[in-house]
């Protein structure tokens, strides 16, 4: 059961909660995708049903940030805390360094993802970081193609709400990984 903020249905979990319902969604086969709204996502999700629809069908659906869980503390329907999306990302991190996960950073201008890989190889020993890619293309087909061809396990999505969201939702089956993560401007976080 998910806790409904305004239209959308929020997993009611911790950090740690997050953390391993993402793993388990790596482990599971098949594809998957979380995201990480906060409330320019709400109030986008308002007018735009078709982005809409991709946080109701997300396979994990976290609050990023103290404005979503005030709108659920006003509510009457408090969550158990804030999940950001770098926050997870980092647990998730951790987690595929030492199971010797693949990782596919998308997004972000061009040399930003590979700036990023190279500090989040150092941060997490043993991390495979398997390919990157700027968020500045015009068709999706060869992205899918490079996302693919790098057998990622997991991919992080960073071209901005709502188009990420679109972006994970049409291709992310297509292209062989287990779970996509919608992170907006990580990329240029993880880039310092
Ligand atoms: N971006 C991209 N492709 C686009 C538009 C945006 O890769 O077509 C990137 C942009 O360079 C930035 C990120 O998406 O790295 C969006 O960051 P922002 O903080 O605006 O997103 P938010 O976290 O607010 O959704």
């Amino acid at each position: 059961m998910r806790t409904d903020i305004l239209g959308v249905g929020f997993d009611d979990l911790t950090l740690d909660e997050a953390a391993r319902a993402g793993a388990a969604l790596v482990e599971r086969g098949g594809f998957h995708y979380a995201v990480t709204p906060n409330p320019e996502f709400l109030l986008e999700a308002r007018t735009n049903a078709a982005f809409r629809q991709t946080l109701l069908d997300a396979d994990l659906v976290l609050a990023d940030g103290i404005g979503v869980i005030y709108s659920a503390k006003i509510l009457g329907r408090p969550l158990k805390g804030k999940v950001t999306g770098i926050d997870f990302a980092q647990r998730l991190l951790r987690w595929m360094a030492a199971q010797g996960k693949r990782l596919f950073l998308l997004g972000a201008k061009p040399g930003v993802a590979e700036l990023a890989a190279a500090h989040l190889k150092d941060a997490y020993p043993g991390l495979i970081v398997c390919g990157t890619r700027d968020g500045y293309f015009t068709q999706d087909a060869p992205v899918v193609e490079d996302i693919r061809a790098c057998a990622a396990d997991v991919c992080f999505v960073c071209l901005g709400a709502p188009k990420q969201e679109l972006w994970m939702a049409k291709n992310g089956p297509e292209t062989g990984c287990s779970l996509m993560v919608g992170l907006g401007g990580a990329l240029d976080v993880f880039a310092g």
